[in-house]
């Protein structure tokens, strides 16, 4: 057998499903897993399905102490018709890549991901949830394995795939949240690891995240880390604003996340003559508009919510009241537009599903 064929174990004590209506996110996970290994003699080989199992470590294993671990985030939906659709998995495992190279883990190839994460769901097909606004979330990720403390890249890893079905993830669902305007703490800086799906920037934005929960708020609206003026992004998801009519997000500077979610908003936006414009913008420059009664939507994008709307900012003790905490017209179609293409309802003239 060539170190590169996937080999399949299945397992013969299979779980209970759980209940559809309430998956929440993230809470439970599928029979099976996808691995692969990594040394520097072989490169990655040894592509395997097997039981979802736990991962057995020696305390000294680097990935317990110095955070050089990758993942990524997309989802796989089941559509009317019977398909198992993926959503632009390709800028997924080429965003995983870009985040490996920031962290010098070893590139893993397209071929290698999409086979193995293909292979993985056609083993728990049947695990995909049908229920409306349901789905699987699939989970890509990459640590290091090497048991030795010295503070240097990893000469072995293990990329690994889970799958967990998951309803949606914020328990508003589409009406519109809070957002607390963070000061004081920063989640990523010019040169630092903004751009990358590693581990370290999610836990940096704990602190913050813990002050916007206690004021009453659901996310952070994280501004850039050096005058502390322009926004970056929402939570763990881009942002946009339709302010007079015109579609602005911040365009990527080095520290924000590339999300697919927003790529393909501004396709859309695009495709339907939408002024939309990729910029920098000031919490300052909302806060005019705000007073000039210019602003009509917000909303953040990302993998997981898909659309999230913004219902007021919070910053000191003004509140900023975003169309009236009412979900807004283009927030509302661009979420029915995504997640038709996603689910097969919609045509997808994009060549987005696979
Ligand atoms: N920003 C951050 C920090 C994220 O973690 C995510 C989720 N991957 C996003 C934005 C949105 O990206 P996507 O649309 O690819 O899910």
């Amino acid at each position: 057998m060539s170190k590169r064929e996937i080999t399949v174990v299945r397992t013969t004590n299979g779980k209970a499903r759980p209940d559809p209506n309430h998956l929440g996110f993230g809470k439970y996970f599928t029979d099976h897993m996808f691995v692969m290994d990594y040394d520097r003699e072989n490169g990655w080989h040894s592509p395997r399905v097997i039981p979802y199992q736990p991962i057995t470590l020696d305390p000294a294993t680097m990935v317990f102490h110095y955070g050089q671990t990758v993942f990524e985030g997309l989802k796989a939906y089941h559509s009317q018709d019977g398909r198992t659709l993926l959503f632009r998995p390709e800028k997924n495992v080429e965003r995983l890549n870009r985040s490996c190279s920031r962290l010098n883990i070893p590139e893993v190839e397209e071929e290698a991901f999409l086979s193995g994460l293909k292979t993985l769901i056609q083993v728990d097909r049947d695990w995909i949830p049908t229920t409306e606004g349901t789905s699987l979330y699939i989970r890509p990720f990459i640590l290091p394995t090497e048991t030795n403390l010295r503070v240097a890249p990893a000469s072995s890893y293990k990329f690994v795939i889970i799958l967990s079905p998951v309803g949606s993830y914020y328990p508003e669902g589409i009406n519109p949240v809070g957002i607390n305007v963070e000061k004081q703490y920063t989640r990523a800086v010019l040169g630092g690891t903004g751009t990358a799906k590693t581990a370290g920037n999610y836990c940096a934005g704990y602190k913050a995240q813990q002050k916007a929960s206690e004021s009453g708020a659901a996310q952070v609206l994280w501004l850039d880390g050096i005058e502390k003026k322009y926004i970056e992004e929402v939570g763990s998801m881009n942002i946009f604003f339709k302010i007079d009519g015109e579609v602005v997000t911040p365009q990527l500077n080095g520290s924000i996340l590339e999300g697919i979610t927003r790529m393909s908003i501004i396709e859309l936006l695009q495709e339907w003559g939408i002024p939309v414009t990729e910029r920098k913008i000031s919490f300052d420059e909302f806060v005019k508009a705000y007073q000039e009664e210019r602003v009509e939507e917000v909303f953040g994008t990302g993998t997981a919510a898909v659309i999230s709307p913004v219902g007021e900012f919070r910053y000191q003790d003004t509140k900023y009241l975003i169309n009236n905490r009412q979900t807004g017209d283009l927030s509302k179609k661009l979420y029915e537009t995504i997640t038709g293409i996603q689910t097969g309802k919609i045509y997808d003239e994009f060549g987005w599903t696979v």
